[in-house]
């Protein structure tokens, strides 16, 4: 993300009113349960490593997060949590609710892996532990470990204290496709929610607010309808559809010298035909479109239609359909809860990292080729909102639509390695380490404390539906992607992990028979090159 400097960034504080300081009394109570919130979550540090290590051994792509959801949705139960299942659609969504009246604090975490991102904890080069299969190259196994242990912690101080108050657990499902916050929004999910958490792994520990330097995307199917013909022997009365596909790619290549710098397009075949001796019938590309906000992805879109339109006339086949299989809204988040979170971010700061910790960190450094400076040590600020013209396009994350429905922040907690390529094997072997662990008690403090904020103080829900309202709506409706007769994309994943399942079942992580998911495999912790 992009940082302003700092007397931008504190002229743009300067419009908008504190949130109303709560009277002293309130003040010590609220300080000395987050006191207690810390100790709590330091006391469940083995139940949050289990969950991080289950989840992490289960690495499953987006649409296909059957074993992590059963075992989520079947552990919230045990803690007296209601669960409604395969919510807006889709069969690995759930709504975990627990509570009763306001505020409602929802918080959200996603669950979903990278393919061919196998790889062994722990171990400081590439060794995957099913060759081929996914895994979290992205860290996505630690956000729901966070938010329940922040849950459990803050539920058992509300149920003495009496403090009334809903929470909501809610799963991330196929965030990498961008496939379902959207539909959940679409769904009414977050109807009654007063303010949403998010939590996101990142290198160090730190939220933000305003316009965020993500971009908003939209992901579509280009399908493509010829003739077959065989290849050889008639090849005239063919018509391929795989022609369209290529001279689409061509076109767009051609095309994006012309587009604005902040956007970012990119694609795979995933039909391109069944074999040489047959003229393609059909043929499919899949393309990410990204640019920094709604209006200008739509235009990029049509753009992209238009060029596919013409490789279709070029080729004498046909566009058959276009169809959305995912989409974000670039993410705006509120400002008055991210200033609350960085208090408590700063009251728990970065996690006390071992020399192990540091030694896998800089030995993977060392073998990506990247600056050797090891884990994060200072603490990051927080941000403000990323100037129009300071945006320089990259990653999404549609959390951006939930951030538009209800007042949302993401915490970015300090679970891994700094200077890693992202969706990559790499972005895993801190993921089931000591690195991982630390970072989520960290960050499940900050969220815990953040909750008692929310509770305990009604001016700060007030004000943060005020910047809502007032700044961040004030001229921007919220309409989603799709159209109206689109569903999830559910389908997507399915073959790949059907082809990997029966394999990585084998290394599913038993925590009864082993204190960690590192002990399991036998790993040496950390495992670097001599
Ligand atoms: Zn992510």
């Amino acid at each position: 993300m992009t940082r302003l400097p700092a007397l931008l960034a504190s002229a743009l504080l300067l419009p908008f009113p504190l949130a109303a300081q709560a009277p002293p009394a309130a003040d010590a109570r609220l300080a000395s349960l987050k006191e207690e919130a810390i100790r709590r979550v330091d006391s469940l540090a083995r139940f949050t490593r289990q969950v991080n290590d289950q989840i992490f051994s289960y690495g499953e792509l987006g649409f296909q997060e059957g074993e992590t959801s059963r075992y989520l949705v079947a552990l919230l139960r045990r803690e007296g949590f209601t669960v409604e299942e395969s919510v807006a659609g889709m069969p690995t969504a759930w709504v975990a609710t627990w509570g009763r009246g306001k505020p409602v604090i929802a918080l959200g975490a996603d669950i979903d892996g990278i393919p061919q991102a196998s790889q062994k904890p722990g171990v400081a080069y590439r060794d995957p532990v099913v060759p081929g299969a996914p895994g979290h190259g992205e860290g996505h196994n630690a956000g729901p470990a966070l938010n329940i242990t922040a849950a459990i912690a803050v539920k058992r101080i509300m149920q003495r204290e009496r403090i009334p108050g809903t929470l909501k657990i809610w799963p991330g499902v196929a965030e990498e496709l961008v496939g379902a916050k959207a539909y959940l929004v679409r769904a009414g999910v977050f109807r009654d929610v007063d303010v949403c958490l998010f939590a996101h792994i990142s290198d160090n520990f730190t939220t933000s607010w305003g316009s965020s330097s993500q971009n908003a995307i939209v992901s579509v199917l280009f399908s493509f309808e010829g003739q077959s013909a065989h290849a050889a022997g008639a090849p005239w009365r063919g018509r391929s559809a795989l022609d369209a596909v290529e001279l689409m790619d061509i076109g767009w290549n051609f095309r994006r010298e012309h587009l604005r710098l902040q956007q970012r397009s990119h694609s795979v075949i995933v039909d391109g035909g069944d074999q040489p001796n047959v003229v393609p019938p059909s043929a499919s590309v899949w393309y990410y479109f990204r640019e920094t906000d709604y209006p200008r992805t739509v235009e990029l879109l049509e753009t992209a239609t238009r060029v596919a339109e013409g490789a279709a006339m070029m080729t004498g086949t046909k566009l058959a359909g276009t169809r959305i299989l995912g989409s974000a809204w670039s993410g705006h988040f509120n400002r008055p809860i991210a200033q609350a979170m960085t208090r408590n971010i700063e009251r728990v700061g970065l996690p006390q990292w071992s020399e192990a910790d540091q030694t896998l960190a800089r030995a993977l450094q060392k073998e990506l080729k990247v600056e050797e400076k090891g884990l994060a040590t200072r603490l990051d600020t927080l941000e403000g909102p990323t100037p129009e013209e300071q945006k320089r396009g990259g990653g999404s994350d549609d959390i951006g639509d939930v951030s538009w429905t209800v007042p949302t922040v993401t915490l970015r907690f300090p679970s891994n390695i700094p200077n890693l390529p992202g969706h990559n094997w790499a972005n895993a072997i801190s993921m089931a380490t000591p690195i991982a662990h630390k970072g989520v008690t960290a960050g499940a403090k900050a969220q815990a404390m953040t909750m008692l904020d929310i509770l305990l103080t009604p001016a700060l829900v007030d004000s943060a539906w005020r910047y809502f309202r007032e700044v961040q709506t004030k001229d921007v409706t919220y309409k989603p992607f799709m159209r109206a007769d689109e569903n999830p994309a559910t389908h997507l994943n399915t073959a790949v992990m059907a082809r990997y399942r029966d394999a990585m079942r084998k290394y599913y992580y038993d925590p009864t028979k082993y204190e960690t998911y590192l002990e399991q495999l036998g790993i040496i912790y950390p495992t670097v090159r001599r």
